[in-house]
């Protein structure tokens, strides 16, 4: 069975603005970086439905999102919902993109179509939660999934696991009170959103694994060696979400971890072997951060490469 990456141009048209890292350089670097990796099938990724969305986000907030995106192409106006988040007319096709790619995946690997899946979508998810756009983001794309996944296949239990330099803030706020959801981050600590912290443990499904500037290989790996992959495996997910940003890379501009491309081969290839003897190998990967256009596409590629087996 192939490995699916799920893209749509919609991803484009979000438009942060020329000097945004977040821009839609960002995907078609990924895309030129997995494009002919053997054993993966390149679909396109459907829009989520409003009852998706609506899992994981407040009906009001959407509302608001929807009321406030800039109506039309050229113009390039620009509402800014924080100093760095932005809608953009087209940004909340983008988003529904990011969130409906994750579902489909989901689809698709529970009825046997795909092995696994792989999200090359943006903007990206993990600092959204319920009510709030920050962060870049504006639906928790892993977090409808995880929902989705719950409702439409009779899940019960999912992990997320979230590699990217960054907190999920928005994740971990979603699902803080929710034991049938397991959320482990990796993260550089001290950095934006300022939370993580260990002590941030939810209803006991929560855990971080904060990691101080200048840390690389040997202090991620024994991270997730030590505590992350060991409770992953002690929770026994019935599917699990990976949150994959690429901005802990040594490249990347926004973050001061030291990861290079294997590093990203090594945990996919750690979580896919956890997944194999549990859940089937069921694995649904979203892309999150990642800034430097080289690294993205180079490690990205170690993901999904891991991902085929
Ligand atoms: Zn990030």
């Amino acid at each position: 069975m192939k490995t699916l990456i799920l893209h749509h141009d919609d991803c484009l048209r979000h438009d942060p603005g020329r000097r945004h890292v977040e821009g839609p350089a960002r995907v078609t670097a990924v895309l030129n970086g997995v494009k002919n990796i053997s054993g993966t099938e390149i679909l396109p990724a459907p829009r989520a439905t409003l009852e998706q969305l609506l899992l994981a986000h407040a009906p009001e907030y959407w509302e608001r999102l929807a009321e406030l995106e800039p109506a039309r192409e050229p113009g390039n106006e620009r509402v800014a919902l924080d100093p760095d988040t932005f809608l953009s007319a087209g940004s909340i096709d983008a988003t529904l993109r990011g969130s409906g790619a994750a579902c489909f995946a989901i689809d698709q690997v529970f009825c046997g179509k795909a092995k696994n899946a792989f999200c090359a979508t943006r903007p990206p998810g993990h600092h959204a939660d319920a009510t709030t756009a920050m962060g870049f983001c504006l639906l928790n794309h892993a977090a409808v999934a995880a929902r989705h996944a719950q409702l439409a296949h009779g899940v019960s239990r999912v992990a997320i696991l979230d590699f990217d330099v960054h907190h999920g803030n928005g994740t971990q706020a979603i699902f803080e009170a929710s034991p049938d959801v397991l959320y482990i981050s990796s993260h550089q600590m001290p950095l934006y959103p300022g939370t993580g912290y260990p002590d941030e443990t939810g209803a006991g499904n929560i855990l971080n694994l904060p990691l101080p500037p200048g840390a690389g290989s040997a202090e991620f790996r024994s991270a997730w060696s030590g505590y992350g992959l060991p409770e992953l495996e002690r929770f026994g997910p019935e599917l699990v979400i990976v949150s994959a940003g690429f901005d802990a890379h040594l490249l990347d501009p926004l973050g001061q971890l030291e990861l290079q491309d294997e590093d990203y081969g090594w945990i996919t290839t750690e979580i896919c072997a956890i997944a194999e003897s549990g859940c089937g190998g069921r694995v649904v990967s979203i892309l999150e951060g990642g800034y430097d256009l080289d690294a993205l596409a180079s490690a990205s590629a170690a993901h999904v490469r891991a991902l085929t087996g």
